[in-house]
């Protein structure tokens, strides 16, 4: 398989990359947060081996940037002694798995091949395509269709509509929809959610002359599974 490792540790990092090269594995090296993200997008990953405490961006946020750009290889946190906190926060980042510090070569290996076996997590839901009414959308190739049309969606407005869709019919506030896609440490303008929701309506629902997203006034925004024409 082909792994990344994301960990500024020098020691460990050049331990496990030799361990996982002598069995046969393919690694890449990431030493800060920053570097770990670029090569994160290379789709032919099987997984990825995260530390938190990164210098430039942290593990949690490497996380929650990779959803959201719509990226699903599956993450292994590496976190620290008694740090449940850390556990918790790092599975609802978006990671599959994680592992406490220190741990065995042999564990992580096994935890590796665990997370390599599953099929791609995807965004909301188990695949990485999820089929709302004639909307079709796959978080893997950051594909958007209507019907036989295709939709070109920015990473951020497939992850907002994402969001939105994984929670048909229910109303999903501003505040939700902010930590969900733009991540709990986003402090900007909360009107940024409504800007996005004006450029997914252009795309995908006044070009089809549809109305899915509908505004509840002074709450959020809801998704309507049959989008009535409008
Ligand atoms: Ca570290």
């Amino acid at each position: 398989m082909r792994v990344l490792l994301i960990e500024d540790e020098d020691r460990l990092r050049k331990a496990l990359e030799a361990g996982l090269r002598a069995e046969g594995h393919e690694v890449l090296g990431a030493a800060d947060g920053a570097e770990g993200l670029e090569l994160a997008a290379d789709p032919r990953l099987d997984v990825i081996v995260c530390d938190i405490l990164l210098p430039k961006v942290n593990g949690f946020q490497v996380c929650r940037r990779l959803r959201e750009q719509g990226i699903w290889t599956p993450i292994l946190m590496l976190t620290a002694k008694d740090g449940e906190w850390d556990e918790a926060e790092a599975l609802d980042a978006g990671a599959d798995g994680y592992l406490t510090k220190p741990f065995s070569y042999v564990v992580l290996a096994a935890h590796l091949r665990a997370l390599a076996r599953r099929a791609p997590s995807g965004a909301p839901g188990e695949s990485s395509v999820v089929q709302a009414g004639s909307l079709r959308l796959d978080f893997r190739s950051g594909r958007c269709q209507r019907g036989n049309d295709e939709v070109e969606l920015s990473r951020r407005e497939l992850a907002l509509l994402g969001a939105l869709v994984s929670r048909p019919d229910e109303v999903c506030s501003k505040k939700e929809l902010l930590a969900k896609v733009w991540g709990p440490e986003f402090d900007g303008d909360e009107n940024i959610v409504e800007v996005y929701v004006g450029y997914l309506r252009r795309k995908i629902d006044q070009r089809f002359s549809c109305r899915s997203i509908e505004t509840v006034r002074g709450v959020g925004y809801r998704f309507c599974s049959d989008a009535h024409r409008a």
